[in-house]
C-alpha cells in the first residue's frame, strides 16, 4: 500500500540538491522543451504497452494468466523509467533551478516545491491513465466488477498516495519552510532532534486520520451486515472507532486496518468487496483484517523496524571495521585497498546488505503474520459444533454467542475463508500461484488452510511456531537496540 516510488520520487526532488541550485541556467527555453519531450516519452510507452496489452486479451490467443503477467511487470518497468526520466528531469535538465533561479519562484515556498514535482504528477498521471486502459480490458472478462471510470480511477489513486505521503509532506513543510522563518536557528537547538522525532511519532499514530481524510471512505450503514461485522469483533474482543466503506468506483476488492490505538482504529472494506462476497465471506474478510490487531501485527511491525535501525547501525559499524582490517592486509594492491577502503565501497555493500536483510527477514515476518491472519479470519466465522461439518452459520444459528475469547476453529470456517481468497484473487485479476514477497501466493494460502482443514490439530503446533519466531526475533532485535545504544554512548 505504501506509494514507494512518490517516496522516491520526493528524495529526488528535495532530498538531494542539484550543482549550483540558486543560480540561474542557460538556455531555460530549450531545457523546458526537454522536460515536455521526457514526458511525452513516458507517455508513449505508456499508452503503447496499455493499448499492446488490451489487444492481446481481446484476441484471446495468449491465455490470459500470461497476458496478466506480462502486464504486472510492464507497469513494473514504466514506474522504473517514470523515476528516471523525472531523476534526469531534475538533475541533468535544471527542472529545478530552472522554477527556483530562472523563474524566481524560489521565495513561494510550498508553491515553488508543486511546481517543481509537477513533471512528476503528469508523469504519474499518465502512467495510472495506461494502467486504466489495460486494467478495463481484463475486467471485461469478470462480469462480477462494473466497469470504473476514467476521471474516478485518476482521483482516487492520486488521493491513495498523497493521503498515506501527507504525514511525511506535512513534516517537511513544518521543518523547512515555517520553522526556517520564523525560527531560523531551529536546527542549531538541542531540543530540535528529540522534538522533531516526538512529532513524527505523534503523526504516524494520528495516520489513521489522513488515511480517512485522503481516501473517500463513508461510515458502513447500519443493516444486517454491519450487525453481522460488530457481533463477530464483539466475540473476537476487538475495538474500534468505526468500520468504513471505502469507495473504489468498485476497481479494487481489498480491506485493511488501520491504527494501533483503539480510538484511531478503522477497518476499511472496500465498495467491491461488499458488493461482490457474501456477507459471511466479508465477515471473514474482515476476521483477517482484525486478527493483525489481535495478534499485534502493527506493534510488532513498529518494533522491528526500530530493532532493524539498530541492527543496520551495527552493521555499518562491523562493515567499516571490517573493510578497513581487510584494506590494511599486507599484499593487498593499492587500488584494490582504496576501492574497499573508500566511502562509496563501504555505501554500497552496507546497501546490499541492509537491502538482503529486509527483502529476507522482513518478507518471511510478513508472510507468516498473513497466515496466523488467515487462521483468525477462518475463527472469526468458525462454528463450535464438535462435528462439523455440517457447518452453521453462527450468525444465524445463535448471534449473540461469546466464547470468553477462545475462538473455535472448524473445518466450514476454514473453508468459507478459502472461498474468500479465492475471490480476491479472482476479482484482482491476481493468479493463484504468483509470489508475492508480503503476503505470499493465494494457492500456498489456500492450501495451508486446507491442511488445517483436514487436521484442525495442526493449528497448536503453528500457533507455537509463532511465538518462537516472535521470541527469537524479538530477543535478537533487543540485543542490536542495547548494543547499538552502548556503541553511541561510549563513541561520544
Ligand atoms: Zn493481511
Ligand atoms: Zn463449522
Amino acid at each position: 500500500m505504501l506509494p514507494v516510488p512518490l517516496l522516491i520520487a520526493l528524495i529526488l526532488a528535495f532530498g538531494i540538491d542539484p550543482p549550483r541550485a540558486g543560480t540561474p541556467i542557460p538556455d531555460a527555453g530549450l531545457r523546458v522543451l526537454q522536460t515536455c519531450g521526457g514526458i511525452s516519452v513516458v507517455a508513449v510507452l505508456s499508452f503503447g504497452f496499455a493499448l499492446w496489452i488490451a489487444s492481446q486479451v481481446s484476441q484471446g490467443a495468449t491465455p490470459p494468466s500470461r497476458v496478466r503477467r506480462r502486464h504486472i511487470r510492464g507497469v513494473q518497468v514504466l514506474t522504473l523509467i517514470s523515476l528516471l526520466v523525472y531523476g534526469w528531469i531534475i538533475h541533468s535538465v535544471g527542472w529545478g533551478r530552472i522554477v527556483r533561479a530562472n523563474w524566481g519562484l524560489g521565495r513561494l515556498g510550498v508553491l515553488n516545491d508543486a511546481i517543481v514535482f509537477l513533471p512528476f504528477a503528469v508523469i504519474q498521471v499518465v502512467v495510472w491513465w495506461g494502467q486504466f486502459v489495460a486494467d478495463r480490458a481484463f475486467q471485461r472478462g469478470v462480469e462480477r466488477l462494473p466497469a470504473a471510470r476514467l476521471g474516478r480511477y485518476l482521483l482516487l489513486r492520486s488521493r491513495q498516495s498523497l493521503g498515506l505521503m501527507m504525514p511525511v509532506i506535512l513534516l517537511l513543510v513544518i521543518r523547512r519552510d515555517i520553522l526556517a522563518r520564523f525560527w531560523p536557528h531551529w536546527d542549531e537547538l538541542p531540543v530540535a532532534g528529540p522534538i522533531e522525532v516526538a512529532l513524527l511519532g505523534g503523526l504516524v499514530l494520528a495516520a489513521p486520520l489522513f488515511v480517512r481524510c485522503a481516501w473517500p471512505t463513508r461510515s458502513l450503514p447500519a443493516g444486517p451486515l454491519r450487525r453481522r461485522l460488530e457481533r463477530a469483533a464483539r466475540r473476537a474482543g476487538f475495538r474500534f472507532r468505526d468500520i468504513l466503506l471505502w469507495d473504489t468506483g468498485n476497481s479494487v476488492l481489498n480491506a485493511c486496518v488501520t491504527g494501533v490505538l483503539p480510538g484511531f482504529r478503522y477497518v476499511l472494506l472496500t465498495d467491491a468487496l461488499v458488493d461482490t462476497m457474501t456477507p459471511v465471506e466479508v465477515a471473514a474478510v474482515f476476521g483477517h483484517e482484525i486478527g493483525h490487531i489481535a495478534h499485534r501485527h502493527l506493534l510488532y511491525f513498529g518494533f522491528f523496524f526500530a530493532g532493524s535501525l539498530a541492527f543496520i547501525t551495527l552493521l555499518t559499524a562491523c562493515v567499516a571495521a571490517g573493510l578497513s582490517w581487510l584494506s590494511n592486509v599486507p599484499g593487498v594492491p593499492v587500488w584494490a585497498a582504496q576501492a574497499i577502503g573508500g566511502d562509496v565501497g563501504q555505501e554500497v555493500l552496507i546497501l546490499v546488505l541492509a537491502g538482503v536483510y529486509f527483502w529476507l527477514v522482513f518478507g518471511h515476518l510478513s508472510r507468516r503474520f498473513e497466515r496466523q491472519a488467515d487462521v483468525f479470519g477462518s475463527k472469526v466465522v468458525s462454528c463450535d459444533h464438535p462435528d462439523c461439518p455440517p457447518h452453521v452459520d453462527i450468525e444465524m444459528d445463535s448471534p449473540s454467542m461469546t466464547f470468553r475469547g477462545r475462538l473455535p476453529l472448524c473445518p466450514g470456517g476454514l473453508r468459507t475463508f478459502s472461498e474468500a481468497l479465492a475471490i480476491v484473487a479472482q476479482c484482482n485479476n491476481m493468479e493463484l500461484r504468483r509470489r508475492s514477497w508480503r503476503h505470499g501466493s493465494i494457492a500456498s494460502r489456500i492450501l495451508f488452510l486446507q491442511q488445517l482443514e483436514n487436521d484442525p490439530r495442526r493449528e497448536g503446533g503453528f500457533q507455537r511456531e509463532m511465538t518462537i519466531l516472535r521470541g527469537v526475533l524479538g530477543l535478537i532485535l533487543v540485543l542490536a537496540l542495547c548494543a547499538s545504544g552502548l556503541l553511541q554512548w561510549y563513541g561520544r
